[in-house]
């Protein structure tokens, strides 16, 4: 089969500039593809790169679309540079869609809360709105500060909901036993996120392992490499956040990854509806089971973004339809 290639760019402002490691994330860039085959069946992908995961650059990704020949058949898919996974997430997505364009699913979403006296507001209204699944950063503010809020939190959490806490590595030793410390004896916490830096999770394991909370991993498997290596080894047995759209090869990752699925959290790069469609189905091709990270939507609230945010993502809110609108709408731009 024959696959005519075209692409188009994308440039979102966040509702609120995005406080990162890297300063203020103020607009979220990214590619849209679109692939037609020979029978004139649709297809469309996202490359939304992430800086510091090691994947490849926006600028790079480009250069690869132009580099492209006109029309690729299916050969070419399987030459796609390992240090491109953006991109072949995208390619391989669209043709995904082509060949199995309904995948049913239906997930749980999380609802992000402010990190201030806020959050006791905004877990009321979400709470209301059918959330069960809430997340709030920590290791923002004052650690004082923070636990009161989270205690309020806490109180206010009904037996069946639950709140994650995620430090974005921020968290030293001491810290991190200063919240393991406060956590204990209470309950509604699902899990601490990524609570030490990147190359400290032997460290975090051990303290982790004195006490009850659980921790996960996020910006620890943001890669397809790193994934593996956790996984395999004997060392981290909690919860794994991952972002399919920076995991390259979507089918090898469902390979290796699907005997994890009760452990696996599948979360946002702020894609636009292209890119969620494609993170829900691959989180579906898992078998994942826990509540999604997509609470994120409510950032970019733009027309690119597929669904508003919501406590259920299903497939009927967010089919083909929806993604070849959003391919129209961003040539009307
Ligand atoms: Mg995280």
């Amino acid at each position: 089969m024959k696959y005519q290639v075209e692409t188009r760019g994308y440039r979102r402002r966040f509702e609120r500039p995005l406080a990162t490691a890297n300063g203020p994330w103020r607009v979220r860039e990214g590619l849209l593809v679109r692939l037609e085959d020979e029978n004139g069946r649709i297809g469309f992908g996202e490359v939304a790169p992430l800086r510091r995961t090691g994947c490849e650059t926006l600028p790079a990704a480009r250069r690869f679309f132009q580099e492209l020949p006109p029309r690729l058949d299916d050969e070419r898919f399987r030459t796609i540079p390992r240090d491109l996974p953006c991109c072949r997430v995208a390619l391989e997505s669209a043709r995904a869609l082509i060949n199995e364009p309904e995948i049913p699913f239906s997930f749980a979403n999380t609802a992000l809360l402010p990190g201030s006296e806020l959050a006791i507001l905004a877990l009321e209204r979400a709470l209301s709105e059918g959330y069960k699944t809430f997340k709030i950063k920590i290791g923002v503010r004052d650690r004082e500060e923070e636990q009161k809020v989270i205690a309020a939190l806490l109180g206010g959490l009904p037996d069946d909901a639950e709140l994650r806490l995620d430090a974005n590595g921020s968290l030293g030793p001491r810290t991190l036993r200063s919240w393991l410390e406060f956590l204990r004896g209470r309950s509604g916490v699902d899990f601490i996120e990524q609570p030490m830096a990147v190359g400290d999770e032997e460290e975090a394991a051990e303290i982790g392992a004195d006490f009850q909370t659980e921790l996960a991993l996020d910006e620890s498997v943001s890669a397809q490499g790193q994934l593996v290596n956790v996984a395999s080894g004997r060392l981290w047995t909690g919860p794994l956040v991952i972002k399919p759209l920076l995991f390259g090869d979507l089918e090898e990752l469902v390979r290796m990854a699907a005997p994890l699925n009760n452990r696996l959290i599948v979360s946002s790069v702020f894609e636009t509806g292209v890119g969620l469609l494609t993170a829900l189905r691959t989180a579906a091709a898992l078998g994942v089971e826990d509540a999604v990270g997509f609470g994120t939507l409510a950032h970019l609230d733009d027309e690119l973004r597929g669904l508003r945010p919501a406590p259920k993502l299903t497939s009927e809110n967010l089919s083909f339809s929806t993604l070849a609108e959003i391919w129209e709408r961003l040539g009307q731009r």
